[in-house]
């Protein structure tokens, strides 16, 4: 008998894998490819929420534990998916850099923040008011990290590429089984997919749609991720992302001509040299209204558990989260109230 199950192969299931992994836990992932946040995502990861300057709960705690995790997985499987590079935030009027200062004084905010303004000039990218620099960020190579890592998984014998059947789930008192596999407890780490659990499709992930570009521009010669009314993310040879655009309605993984046009529109305003559109992107976000993670037992199944609600931070809430429930599950430790999906009533 396997100690988990594991549904879903994006962020979320693969962190709780891997976790899994280092507590010598034994586990079979089932995904399929129906939902894309993780192999679409810009995988930025910066303490701050540079919009609100704010620094979400444990932010500098989450810091320390994903370096060294993710690090960790780079060296066994030989391949370099996360890259330190910083993030510029471009200032557009004195009262954003008054704003830049009022943060760097405040004690949370601090250690993130440069207090020297950067007069940096980027001929194609002009900013009268200079950039201020966040510390601590980069950009996670997502769709490396994943794919590596589930051809590892493939190679162990450890995956199993298929949609996961609801029906075909048995689940008693100590344990579960699904088709000729049985464990212990099943994690379902489906992201916006959660809608056809129908154990967990009562928690509210409402999901945010994002589109990004990836586009090539030779003359724009950016070697830092620049934060503006978008970001613009330099992937390598002349290579950006561009993104991401925030949907409440869409629920659908389409890019949108809409999208498109509002990304073009906000870095036209930003940049003055030519660029051409490579590939254009389209996911669901697994968002819930009060911006917190889902994670828990189910309140009536034990051996049920989640791993959902990672939002726009999946790259730097997925280990963190994934240790929380794997220890919620082995050793009884409790699951803070704001992300424990008990905060949300059948
Ligand atoms: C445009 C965009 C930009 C983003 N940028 C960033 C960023 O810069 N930094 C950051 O940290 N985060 C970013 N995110 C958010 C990030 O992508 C998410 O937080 C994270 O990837 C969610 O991971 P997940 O595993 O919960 O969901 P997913 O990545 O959607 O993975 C769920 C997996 O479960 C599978 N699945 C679902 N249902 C079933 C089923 N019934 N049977 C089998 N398999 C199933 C799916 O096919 C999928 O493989 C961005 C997202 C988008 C859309």
């Amino acid at each position: 008998m396997k100690d988990f199950i594991i549904v879903g192969a994006g962020l979320a299931g693969i962190n709780f894998a891997e976790t899994c992994r280092f507590n010598t836990k034994s586990f079979t992932v089932i995904s399929d490819a129906s939902h894309n946040s993780t192999l679409v995502a810009a995988g930025i990861y910066n303490p701050v929420i540079l919009k609100r300057f704010s620094l979400p709960a444990d932010t500098a705690k989450h810091m320390e534990y994903i370096t060294p995790f993710y690090q960790s997985i780079e060296n066994r499987i030989g391949l370099q998916f996360m890259h330190d590079v910083p993030v510029y935030r471009k200032f557009a009027s004195a009262e954003e850099q008054n704003n830049w200062f009022e943060a760097c004084d405040k004690t949370a905010l601090a250690p993130f923040l440069d207090t020297e303004i950067k007069h940096i000039k980027y001929p194609a990218l002009p900013s009268p008011y200079g950039f201020g620099r966040v510390y601590s960020t980069g950009y996670m190579d997502t769709g490396a990290f994943i794919n590596a890592y589930c051809a590892e998984l493939l190679s162990d014998g450890l995956f199993i590429e298929d949609t996961f059947d609801y029906s075909a789930l048995q689940v008693v008192e100590d344990s579960v089984h699904y088709k000729d596999i049985s464990a212990k407890h099943i994690v379902f780490a489906e992201g916006f997919g959660i809608h056809e659990n129908p154990y967990f499709n009562y928690l509210p992930l409402d999901g945010t749609k994002g589109e990004l570009l990836l586009i090539k521009a030779p003359d724009l010669q950016l070697d830092v991720i620049v934060n503006a009314s978008i970001f613009i993310l330099p992937m390598g040879n002349d290579y950006y992302k561009v993104g991401a655009t925030y949907e409440w309605e869409d629920k659908t993984q389409e890019p949108t001509e809409a999208g498109k046009q509002e990304l073009t529109e906000k870095l036209d305003e930003l940049i003055t040299c030519d660029y051409e559109i490579i590939e254009h992107f389209a996911g669901v976000r697994p968002t819930v209204k009060d911006r917190k993670p889902l994670i828990g037992t189910h309140p009536k199944h034990s051996r049920l558990h989640l791993l959902n609600g990672l939002g726009t931070r999946g790259v730097m809430l997925g280990p963190p989260m994934a240790l929380e429930l794997l220890e919620s599950i082995e050793k009884g430790k409790e699951i803070p109230r704001a992300v424990n999906l008990n905060r949300f009533k059948v």
